[in-house]
Protein backbone atom coordinates (compact mmCIF):
# COMPACT_ATOMS: atom_id res chain seq x y z
CA UNK A 1 0.00 0.00 0.00
CA UNK A 2 2.42 2.23 0.49
CA UNK A 3 4.38 2.49 -2.55
CA UNK A 4 0.79 3.73 -4.13
CA UNK A 5 0.27 5.88 -1.38
CA UNK A 6 3.57 7.60 -2.68
CA UNK A 7 2.77 7.41 -6.20
CA UNK A 8 -0.63 9.09 -5.36
CA UNK A 9 0.41 11.54 -3.28
CA UNK A 10 3.32 12.53 -5.92
CA UNK A 11 0.42 12.74 -8.66
CA UNK A 12 -1.53 15.12 -6.03
CA UNK A 13 1.37 17.07 -5.27
CA UNK A 14 2.70 17.36 -9.09
CA UNK A 15 -1.05 18.52 -10.39
CA UNK A 16 -1.02 21.04 -7.26
CA UNK A 17 2.50 22.67 -7.33
CA UNK A 18 2.21 23.23 -11.19
CA UNK A 19 -0.90 23.78 -10.59
CA UNK A 20 -0.02 26.75 -8.76
CA UNK A 21 2.23 28.08 -12.22
CA UNK A 22 -0.79 29.59 -13.84
CA UNK A 23 -2.10 25.74 -14.08
CA UNK A 24 -0.90 25.06 -17.58
CA UNK A 25 1.88 22.54 -17.58
CA UNK A 26 0.31 20.01 -15.06
CA UNK A 27 2.85 16.74 -16.08
CA UNK A 28 0.03 14.53 -17.60
CA UNK A 29 2.81 11.64 -17.97
CA UNK A 30 2.88 11.36 -14.09
CA UNK A 31 -0.70 11.05 -13.46
CA UNK A 32 -1.05 8.92 -16.50
CA UNK A 33 1.41 6.77 -15.04
CA UNK A 34 0.05 7.01 -11.44
CA UNK A 35 -3.03 5.78 -13.10
CA UNK A 36 -1.41 2.80 -14.78
CA UNK A 37 0.51 1.55 -11.50
CA UNK A 38 -3.04 1.99 -9.78
CA UNK A 39 -4.73 -0.10 -12.15
CA UNK A 40 -2.03 -2.79 -12.44
CA UNK A 41 -2.40 -3.17 -8.53
CA UNK A 42 -5.53 -3.18 -8.59
CA UNK A 43 -5.53 -6.23 -11.05
CA UNK A 44 -3.21 -7.89 -8.86
CA UNK A 45 -5.58 -7.47 -5.90
CA UNK A 46 -8.63 -8.35 -7.81
CA UNK A 47 -6.44 -11.96 -9.07
CA UNK A 48 -5.38 -12.99 -5.29
CA UNK A 49 -9.40 -12.22 -4.23
CA UNK A 50 -10.46 -14.66 -6.99
CA UNK A 51 -7.34 -17.26 -5.97
CA UNK A 52 -8.30 -17.12 -2.60
CA UNK A 53 -12.02 -17.48 -3.87
CA UNK A 54 -10.93 -20.44 -5.22
CA UNK A 55 -9.16 -21.89 -2.41
CA UNK A 56 -11.93 -21.29 0.15
CA UNK A 57 -14.05 -22.85 -2.11
CA UNK A 58 -11.95 -26.27 -2.90
CA UNK A 59 -10.57 -26.82 0.08
CA UNK A 60 -13.17 -25.03 2.65
CA UNK A 61 -10.12 -22.88 4.24
CA UNK A 62 -10.92 -19.81 5.36
CA UNK A 63 -9.77 -16.85 4.25
CA UNK A 64 -11.96 -14.13 5.36
CA UNK A 65 -9.40 -12.03 7.02
CA UNK A 66 -7.30 -12.01 3.71
CA UNK A 67 -10.01 -11.27 1.51
CA UNK A 68 -11.32 -8.17 4.33
CA UNK A 69 -7.94 -6.70 3.53
CA UNK A 70 -8.35 -7.14 0.26
CA UNK A 71 -11.88 -5.26 -0.24
CA UNK A 72 -10.40 -2.42 2.30
CA UNK A 73 -7.45 -2.11 -0.23
CA UNK A 74 -9.63 -2.63 -3.44
CA UNK A 75 -11.71 0.14 -2.38
CA UNK A 76 -9.07 2.72 -1.34
CA UNK A 77 -7.22 1.33 -4.56
CA UNK A 78 -10.57 2.61 -6.94
CA UNK A 79 -10.92 5.89 -4.61
CA UNK A 80 -7.29 6.98 -5.96
CA UNK A 81 -7.74 5.82 -9.01
CA UNK A 82 -10.80 8.54 -9.60
CA UNK A 83 -8.77 10.92 -7.80
CA UNK A 84 -6.26 10.30 -10.68
CA UNK A 85 -8.52 10.64 -13.36
CA UNK A 86 -9.92 13.12 -11.76
CA UNK A 87 -6.63 15.62 -11.86
CA UNK A 88 -5.49 13.48 -14.91
CA UNK A 89 -9.04 15.42 -16.61
CA UNK A 90 -8.56 18.56 -15.17
CA UNK A 91 -4.86 18.64 -16.12
CA UNK A 92 -5.86 17.99 -20.07
CA UNK A 93 -9.46 20.23 -19.47
CA UNK A 94 -11.96 17.63 -19.73
CA UNK A 95 -15.02 17.44 -18.35
CA UNK A 96 -16.94 15.29 -17.12
CA UNK A 97 -20.64 14.72 -18.19
CA UNK A 98 -22.73 14.97 -15.29
CA UNK A 99 -25.22 12.50 -16.72
CA UNK A 100 -22.70 9.51 -17.29
CA UNK A 101 -19.34 10.02 -15.91
CA UNK A 102 -17.69 10.13 -19.27
CA UNK A 103 -14.86 12.56 -19.48
CA UNK A 104 -15.12 14.67 -22.66
CA UNK A 105 -12.82 16.93 -24.63
CA UNK A 106 -13.11 20.53 -22.99
CA UNK A 107 -14.78 21.69 -26.17
CA UNK A 108 -17.27 19.53 -26.75
CA UNK A 109 -20.90 20.92 -26.77
CA UNK A 110 -22.46 17.63 -26.18
CA UNK A 111 -21.40 14.29 -24.20
CA UNK A 112 -19.72 11.49 -26.87
CA UNK A 113 -21.20 9.17 -24.66
CA UNK A 114 -25.04 9.92 -23.94
CA UNK A 115 -25.40 13.16 -25.60
CA UNK A 116 -25.98 15.30 -22.86
CA UNK A 117 -25.24 19.23 -23.14
CA UNK A 118 -21.93 19.85 -21.71
CA UNK A 119 -20.86 23.45 -20.01
CA UNK A 120 -17.27 24.32 -19.25
CA UNK A 121 -16.92 26.61 -15.97
CA UNK A 122 -12.91 27.13 -15.54
CA UNK A 123 -11.32 28.95 -18.39
CA UNK A 124 -8.52 31.59 -17.98
CA UNK A 125 -5.41 30.90 -19.38
CA UNK A 126 -3.92 32.99 -22.61
CA UNK A 127 -3.99 30.09 -25.47
CA UNK A 128 -7.64 29.45 -24.98
CA UNK A 129 -8.70 32.79 -25.51
CA UNK A 130 -9.67 31.58 -28.97
CA UNK A 131 -12.24 28.95 -27.19
CA UNK A 132 -13.10 31.63 -24.72
CA UNK A 133 -14.50 33.91 -27.51
CA UNK A 134 -16.18 30.84 -29.02
CA UNK A 135 -17.94 30.00 -25.84
CA UNK A 136 -18.89 33.50 -25.04
CA UNK A 137 -20.46 33.00 -28.65
CA UNK A 138 -22.21 29.86 -27.97
CA UNK A 139 -23.68 31.13 -24.13
CA UNK A 140 -25.12 34.12 -26.07
CA UNK A 141 -27.09 32.00 -28.45
CA UNK A 142 -28.59 29.96 -25.38
CA UNK A 143 -29.59 32.76 -23.93
ZN1 LIG B 1 -22.77 11.55 -20.79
Amino acid sequence: MSVMEDVFLNAKSAVSSVGKKAGRVIDRSKLRLAAIDIRSELSKKYRLLGKLCYESARNGKNYDRDMNKLYDSISELNTQLDAVNEMLASAEKKIKCPECGVYNRRDALFCSQCGTKLSSEDTDSEEEEEILDFEEEMADDDA
